[in-house]
């Protein structure tokens, strides 16, 4: 098995306000203050123009809650960093926006589409605290 460390998660300054939130135990999104849409990761409103630089968007507390979109369970391993089995999902969250994660706090036979989540925040090797989500 190689093992070539603890793959960080690569992002820029407008991403830092989402870590600094789970940093805190928060998970946040950012927000139209115009018309509440929500957009995870960066990025602007759908609904309408932007203003210049975004600054109609703000980062903002959500709920954390979602569902399971789609998963799949990793049975052959390739980082040290991730035992296996561990299941890679998408999950659609409740204020829309999907995210890439791992389900955790059950056996990954037990996942299933459209199970409801939440999340649940785990402190990374390389210094970040990451999202991931468990059943609800
Ligand atoms: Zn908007």
């Amino acid at each position: 098995m190689s093992n070539f460390g603890f793959p960080s998660p690569q992002f820029n300054e407008d991403m830092q306000p989402f870590f600094e939130g789970t940093a805190q135990r928060k998970f946040k999104m950012m927000r139209c203050r115009q018309c509440g849409f929500w957009n995870w990761p960066y990025g602007g409103c759908r609904n309408h123009d932007n203003e210049a630089y975004l600054a109609n968007m703000e980062w903002s507390d959500a709920s954390g809650r979602g569902k399971v979109h789609s998963f799949t369970i990793a049975r052959v391993p390739f980082n040290d960093a991730f035992p296996v089995p561990y299941v890679y999902a998408i999950v659609e969250l409740d204020e829309g926006p999907i995210i890439p994660t791992n389900i955790v706090g059950c056996a990954p036979e037990d996942v299933r589409i459209d199970m409801p989540v939440t999340v649940v925040f785990e402190d990374a090797p390389n210094g970040l605290v990451l999202p991931r989500f468990k059943p609800v």
